[in-house]
């Protein structure tokens, strides 16, 4: 592949930077404001001038831009240091592409502008407390009454549910059959009566996931996605999108940063970077670094031959992470005794590695744990055997339990 713009993509890239350039919202301009309002606002300025979702069809509040053009913005746009965004991910990076292929004409034009617009937040009800990585083990159940189904069951780790407007669910609307076949897929408005959303407390000191209990939730049948039983179908339609997005995040603790405070702090009276054991690491997580850009290059040599990017996006992910946190945890060690200040204020690096430390172990589990991506890897690029599966073609009721 050849990494420089073409003449098209170099214009795209110089008009994406200018309107980026005069229109980033100012300090000045979101204080006062809470996360959800900063937010809100700088997707609406992008929406109104075209740049929201730009590879979206102009109906649906996009620019109908190509994938490499995508690429290009966010690469534009992540130069710019704390912006506001990321509670649209998972409804514009997951909800949206389902609806997309899923969901009726007039849902689409209903729901896809405004979550263009940020208008409206959408959160995953997909996990529950006995089905994670083996999702298809859910249990929360739908039982048709008429023209609409009555949900009840517990999910868990629902990122954003308590400020979200509609939720993505899949539900077990059929236990006799094998696990996979007895689901089906629904959205649902978040402030339906019988939702309880109790958030969780994390490692962070943040609450950014919640339980959700519904008891007696009534969905109109006209709000499923795909046939009575193809749930799964319709979920693997998400997963994609969401390991997409996941897989291809960045983050700002990496060689540089590290390498930078290596050269302010001192070991024995001697700036850090001088001593050979850290340059030892520096080097392999250097090496690391390049191969997860080459690796992020043959994805966008898939983009922009118009061809889907393959599990490139399960070696990112399951590299990526836990080198974060061995430099965040090395960081951590460099500064010493000061290490151990998390508070921004007062933290060295505004408290940049402290905080990575403790959100990326979420990195590693959310959207596929290590383990899964490592599964991923050995069936589906390496086509190594799969892994025994015993319940498989069970009906769902006989699968046993330990309750
Ligand atoms: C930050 C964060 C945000 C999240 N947001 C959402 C959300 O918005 N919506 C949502 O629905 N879910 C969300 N999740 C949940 C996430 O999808 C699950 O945590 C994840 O799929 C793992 O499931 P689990 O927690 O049930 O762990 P389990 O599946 O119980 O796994 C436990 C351990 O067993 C290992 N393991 C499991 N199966 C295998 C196997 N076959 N081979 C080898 N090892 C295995 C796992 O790797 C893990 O180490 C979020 C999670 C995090 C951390």
């Amino acid at each position: 592949m050849d990494f420089n713009d073409t003449k098209e993509e170099a214009a795209f890239r110089s008009e994406a930077r200018t309107w980026l350039a005069k229109n980033v919202p100012s300090a000045d301009e979101l204080a006062g404001l809470d996360y959800i309002e900063q937010a809100k606002l700088w997707q609406m300025r992008k929406y109104e001038a075209g740049w929201a979702c730009i590879r979206w069809p102009k109906e649906f509040g996009g620019r109908g831009a190509s994938a490499i053009e995508g690429v290009i913005l966010n690469q534009e746009e992540s130069k710019f240091r704390n912006l506001p965004g990321g509670i649209f991910g998972i409804g514009q990076g997951m909800a949206a592409p389902t609806l997309m292929t899923w969901a009726a004409p007039e849902h689409q034009a209903r729901y896809l502008p405004k979550l263009a617009s940020g208008e409206e937040i959408w959160c995953q009800l997909f996990s529950e407390p006995a089905g994670g990585s083996d999702l298809a083990a859910l249990r929360t159940k739908g039982e048709r009454d008429g023209d609409e189904w009555v949900v009840n069951g517990q999910k868990i780790w629902t990122s954003g549910a308590h400020y979200s407007d509609f939720g993505i669910l899949v539900l077990r609307t059929d236990p006799t059959v094998a696990k996979h076949k007895g689901l089906s897929y629904f959205f649902l408005d978040m402030k339906s009566p019988g939702i309880e959303i109790k958030p969780i407390k994390q490692l962070s000191g943040d609450a950014n996931f919640n339980e959700v209990y519904f008891t007696d939730v009534r969905i109109p049948d006209s709000q499923r996605l795909g046939e009575v039983g193809q749930g799964w179908q319709v979920a693997l339609t998400t997963l994609m999108n969401e390991r997409a997005s996941i897989g291809a995040g960045g983050t700002v603790v990496g060689f540089r940063s590290v390498s930078k405070l290596a050269q302010r702090v001192q070991i024995d009276g001697k700036p850090a970077i001088e001593n050979a054991a850290v340059r030892a690491k520096l080097a392999d997580w250097y090496c690391q670094e390049s191969g997860l850009k080459y690796t992020g290059y043959r994805s966008l040599t898939a983009l922009s031959k118009g061809e889907i990017p393959g599990p490139e996006n399960s070696i990112g992910k399951l590299v990526g992470a836990p080198k974060t946190q061995d430099m965040s945890s090395f960081a951590i060690d460099l500064m010493e005794q000061s290490g151990a200040i998390w508070d921004p204020e007062f933290a060295e690096e505004s408290s940049l590695f402290q905080s990575s430390y403790m959100s990326v172990p979420g990195f590693r589990i959310a959207g596929g744990t290590d383990e899964i991506m490592a599964n991923i890897i050995a069936e589906r690029v390496l086509g190594l055997p799969q892994e025994p599966r015993m319940d498989k073609g069970i009906p769902f009721t006989d699968v046993p339990t330990s309750n």
